[in-house]
């Protein structure tokens, strides 16, 4: 079986990844990290992704989608895998599609993790950490026992990375980069809205469900 995960920052995408893979023995294909070793290994699209990086410049769909497509090769993900990150375009989704045409493989579902914006604002803007010693905090999920201080100490602090207006930014280009890929994936038919308000086990019972009925 193989599958593309989908979900907005906040959703927890990273915690679901891990129990899909546990769960149906698939490789886990992160193509940040992918991108990253390939290009540490030099191969030939890792080199050719270094020169768009080395520029600053955003690495082509064609590249992208060909050091996926040598991962996709590799015999361990004969068993099925599942793409984190990946595609963010709809260039990239009709890339792979091809790709997976030639190798006589097929996406067979699309895990779409739906959360409210309001809901991941909480989520993503609550976040505190210790001047200190680092230690993370949560004012909803994790709240310090004294407000605004850590055990040790330490003042606790947002950092910028999850203030309300970053948070907000991040939303949009997630909503925009994805909103014409569920499209796609719906016209497909293959897409699964998950109800990603739930609890982490409710979460992946859902994803479970609509991933059996796949097998
Ligand atoms: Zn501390």
């Amino acid at each position: 079986m193989n599958v593309i995960l989908l979900g907005p920052p906040g959703a927890g995408k990273g915690t679901q990844a891990e129990g899909i893979v546990k769960e149906y023995g698939l490789v886990h294909i992160s193509t940040g990290d992918m991108l990253r070793a390939a290009v540490k290994n030099g191969t030939e699209m890792g080199l050719k992704a270094q020169e768009y990086m080395s520029k600053g410049a955003l690495v082509p769909d064609e590249v992208v989608v060909g050091i996926v497509r040598d991962r996709i090769v590799e015999p361990d993900c004969e068993k099925g895998f599942l793409l984190d990150g990946f595609p963010r375009t709809v260039g990239q989704a009709d890339e792979l599609d091809k790709a997976l045409k030639g190798m006589g493989k097929n996406i067979d579902a699309v895990v779409n993790i739906v959360v409210e914006d309001e809901e991941l604002l909480g989520r993503l803007t609550g976040r505190r950490i210790c001047r200190t010693c680092q230690r993370p905090y949560h004012v909803m999920f994790k709240p310090p026992a004294t407000e605004g201080a850590c055990e040790c100490g330490g003042e606790l602090y947002q950092r910028t990375d999850d203030n309300v207006e970053t948070v907000k930014n991040r939303l949009d280009v997630y909503h925009n980069q994805t909103s014409p890929l569920i499209e796609y994936y719906s016209k497909q038919g293959i897409i699964v809205d998950i109800d990603g308000a739930k609890s982490v086990n409710e979460v992946f019972d859902q994803i479970n469900t609509a991933l059996k009925a796949k097998v």
